[in-house]
């Protein structure tokens, strides 16, 4: 599976990112050298399912060749040319129209960055800045919740609830705090219903807010569904009753669209599916299908009245709106909504994955929680499932059958005992099938 001489080269020098790069430099890498659809070619020419999207990123599926024409013709137009000191460009003007086009008529505006984790640490500066400008200079608090990914920057990991990452670098940073995540299978009382525990599970947030001080809170952030924290999907009571509690407490509520957006879910966004309005979303990935790095934060009209209020705002990147990024990721909206992908994981491969999923690993008696929404899906490997008894070291069962699965030339992700799985957008019935195939042997 792994060639000698790929590992030797491609540890030599690159500290991969997520990785013990000493176990990497003994036990090498599998080097991916093409793409098509959904499947990766690695060097030796084996065909390998993306079951994950490459990071959730790659909704279109590969080889999209537009795209590549795309960005050679704007790289030889205007390769790069900056948005601060009053300038603009035609390619960042087209996918902000689009953006505004395909998000609820209160988004107007659009702030670019070039990762998940850029768009997160400026929200986090941005409804800082919100507050102070509508004379609320104390609304500081940023509530996140364990269990979920917001990104490795030191805003992105802090926000977080990966406990892992607060235990490398000293975080997390002043004024962010956690409560617990909404997964009924984990956390539920027994007997308690679904939607119980879904209210029950958002008011751990007014719990917090009144504990603190709403007055000391800028915003609540969550991932509609927590994507790197195991496929975690809340009771259909959860979002509303967190979207009633965000406005009985004047606290912004952030939409974390970085997986769940540009059609995960079977809609444009996530919190289209699970029933709420955010004030502002983050997102990345899917807005260009990771054809090359770009995010956005959409903000609705109530934040940027206050942002307008406030004068300048001292942030930005030197590649916020990069025009080869932004005519790549137009390219991409236009290519899922013309293609009409999004509807089709609503309406077809959404729910023959969850029949399919569920069918399929039902039958194991070590695996529990099988859930999906869109094309977003996970399992939970258990002791016992009856008693919902985890394995004692959780993470080291989910990595052994993830390296099965890699083996068998399919890529799932291990997130602990989380088993979980978001492949491209374009994937067929018949791929799905061959895809649960792989994954039953
Ligand atoms: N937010 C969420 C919900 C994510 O899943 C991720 C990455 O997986 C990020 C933020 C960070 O994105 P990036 O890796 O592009 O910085």
């Amino acid at each position: 599976m792994t060639k000698k001489n790929d590992t030797k080269h491609a540890v030599k020098h690159h500290l991969h990112p997520f990785s013990d790069n000493g176990q990497l430099k003994k036990n090498g890498v599998r080097m991916m050298v093409k793409a098509k659809g959904i499947y990766v070619y690695d060097s030796d020419g084996t065909e390998i399912i993306d079951g994950m999207a490459g990071l959730w990123c790659v909704n279109i599926g590969y080889g999209r060749k537009k795209l590549a024409k795309i960005a050679k013709k704007q790289m030889e137009v205007l390769p790069f040319y900056n948005t601060f000191f009053k300038t603009s460009h035609p390619a960042v003007i087209k996918l902000s129209e689009k953006l505004i086009e395909i998000t609820p008529d209160e988004f107007n505006h659009v702030f670019y960055t070039n990762s998940g984790s850029e768009s997160i640490d400026t929200m986090m500066r941005m409804v800082r800045h919100y507050w102070a400008s509508v004379g609320q200079p104390s609304k500081k608090i940023i509530i996140g919740r364990w269990n979920g990914y917001h990104g490795s920057t030191i805003g992105g990991a802090s926000l977080g609830g990966m406990k892992s990452m607060h235990q490398q670098g000293d975080l997390p940073i002043a004024n962010i705090v956690h409560i617990e995540q909404p997964w009924y299978y984990g956390l539920a009382n027994d007997n308690e219903s679904e939607e119980e525990f879904g209210i029950r599970a958002a008011n751990w947030l007014e719990e917090k807010i009144l504990s603190l001080g709403a007055d000391k809170i800028a915003a609540f952030v969550g991932e509609p569904i927590q994507g790197a924290g195991g496929v975690i999907i809340p009771p259909a009571s959860y979002w509303p009753r967190i979207e009633e509690i965000c406005r009985k407490h004047n606290i912004l509520l952030v939409s974390d669209e970085v997986i769940c957006g540009y059609g995960r879910t079977g809609k444009w966004f996530g919190f289209q599916t699970l029933g709420f309005t955010p004030d502002i979303c983050t997102t990345a990935k899917g807005l260009s299908s990771g054809y090359l790095p770009i995010g956005a934060v959409l903000v609705n009209d109530k934040v940027t009245e206050g942002l307008l209020a406030g004068g300048e705002f001292n942030h930005g990147f030197t590649y916020s709106g990069h025009p080869v990024a932004a005519a790549v990721a137009y390219e991409n909206l236009n290519i899922l909504a013309d293609k009409n992908i999004i509807e089709k994981v609503y309406t077809k491969t959404g729910p023959y994955l969850r029949k399919r999923w569920q069918e399929t690993f039902s039958q194991f008696k070590y695996i529990a929680d099988i859930r999906t929404e869109g094309l977003m899906c996970g399992f939970t490997l258990v002791k016992n499932r009856e008693t919902r008894e985890f394995f004692e070291d959780f993470g080291t069962t989910g990595l052994l059958c993830r390296d099965i699965f890699f083996k068998n030339n399919l890529i799932f992700r291990a997130c602990g005992d989380h088993i979980v799985a978001a492949p491209p957008l374009i994937i067929s019935k018949k791929e799905i099938d061959i895809m649960l195939s792989i994954a039953a042997t």
